[in-house]
């Protein structure tokens, strides 16, 4: 089982080269796969990628006609792949759906609570000796409504933290789980979310349907000072949108573990190097926006449960044509 890793980093490569099984050859690039880099694939049984990995059509051809069987997630998006050409194609595509949903909604916790009580800028004030409190004002959670949308995984567990802090949620699925149900948490329409909430977490995946979910429409029903949170893909939210609205005051705090450009910037080092996306450079300008590099996954539980669901989803797939990780379109897109 011959195993091409693109983007890889060195916790992917000392971690999967561990934890590999006998039958098992891993190559690591750092390079993302695109159409020039999808050549490297040739006698591969499979390649393994990550979220900022495009698997288009094209590309998929090319790993078609470099006989490569398998596509194999190391995340649990894939918005990234054009599932319905791996079908055509008959190449099968893998994900780790669940390797610690705890990291992703504890970190988006952890946005909150950066964003209004301003650890980060308390940390650098008081390393410089400057003990002043000014401007670091924040406000208690407790009572505060907080919209959710997406309450799958992710979502559900962000919901019970945030229940402990006596706040109100408002969730929003396109699939409600009634079983979360209760006083403090109810299902309402997207509009009464938007206008009710003083925080907003989105949690749902990308897709057609949520692509630019947070756009001026959506902005312009929302509280006046209104907190966004977003660690689940950069393109649910227009990022034009939040910059007018964060100019506008109309957006108090925005949080952000995931941009819709982030391919270009995210998981290098670019601290010597010119950034040449001025939407980004903008963000980048207001003292009320904290923006990560894509690290809400990044806990050492969560690393061991990728590497070792991904090699159980390759040993699967390569030796028994199967894997209840497969994603499929019957699946997802129905
Ligand atoms: P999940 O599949 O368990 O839950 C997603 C929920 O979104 C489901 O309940 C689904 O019904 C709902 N949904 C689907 N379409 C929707 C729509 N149009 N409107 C509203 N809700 C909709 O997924 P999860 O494990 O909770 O992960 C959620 C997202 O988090 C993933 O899609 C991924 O993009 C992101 N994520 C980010 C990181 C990170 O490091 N920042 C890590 C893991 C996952």
């Amino acid at each position: 089982m011959k195993v091409l890793f693109y983007s890889s980093k060195k916790w992917v490569s000392d971690l999967f080269t561990e934890l590999k099984k006998e039958l098992m050859q891993f190559t690591f690039l750092e390079h993302r796969l695109s159409i020039e880099t999808a050549s490297l694939s040739k006698g591969y049984d499979a390649i393994c990628i990550f979220v900022n990995d495009h698997v288009t059509k094209d590309v998929i051809e090319i790993l078609k006609e470099n006989g490569v069987k398998l596509i194999a997630l190391r995340c649990a998006g894939f918005n990234n792949v054009d599932i319905k050409a791996a079908e055509e194609l008959g190449i099968g595509v893998v994900r780790v759906p669940a390797y610690s949903p705890y990291a992703v909604a504890e970190f988006a916790v952890g946005m909150i609570l950066t964003l209004n009580r301003k650890y980060h800028r308390a940390f650098n004030r008081v390393r410089e000796n400057n003990f002043s409190i000014d401007g670091l004002m924040g406000f208690d959670i407790k009572n505060k409504v907080v919209g959710v949308i997406g309450t799958g995984k992710i979502g559900k567990i962000f919901i019970n933290i945030m229940r402990g802090f006596d706040t109100h949620i408002l969730a929003y699925d396109k699939h409600p789980d009634r079983s979360i149900e209760s006083p403090t948490v109810e299902y309402v329409d997207l509009d009464v979310l938007y206008s009710k909430s003083d925080i907003i977490s989105l949690h749902c995946p990308l897709n057609y349907e949520t692509y630019h979910l947070i756009n001026k429409y959506s902005i312009e029903q929302m509280k006046k000072g209104v907190m966004i949170i977003n660690t689940s893909r950069g393109a649910l939210i227009d990022t034009n949108a939040v910059i007018d609205g964060l100019k506008s005051e109309k957006i108090g705090f925005l949080g952000l573990d995931v941009y819709e450009e982030e391919e270009d910037i995210f998981f290098e080092d670019l601290s010597m190097k010119i950034i040449q996306d001025d939407v980004f450079a903008r963000l980048l300008t207001f003292p009320n926006v904290l923006i990560t590099s894509h690290q809400a996954f990044f806990t050492k539980e969560a690393i061991e449960n990728i590497v070792i669901t991904t090699i159980k989803n390759i040993e699967d797939y390569l030796l028994k044509g199967d894997s209840p990780n497969l994603v499929t379109s019957e699946k997802y897109f129905k």
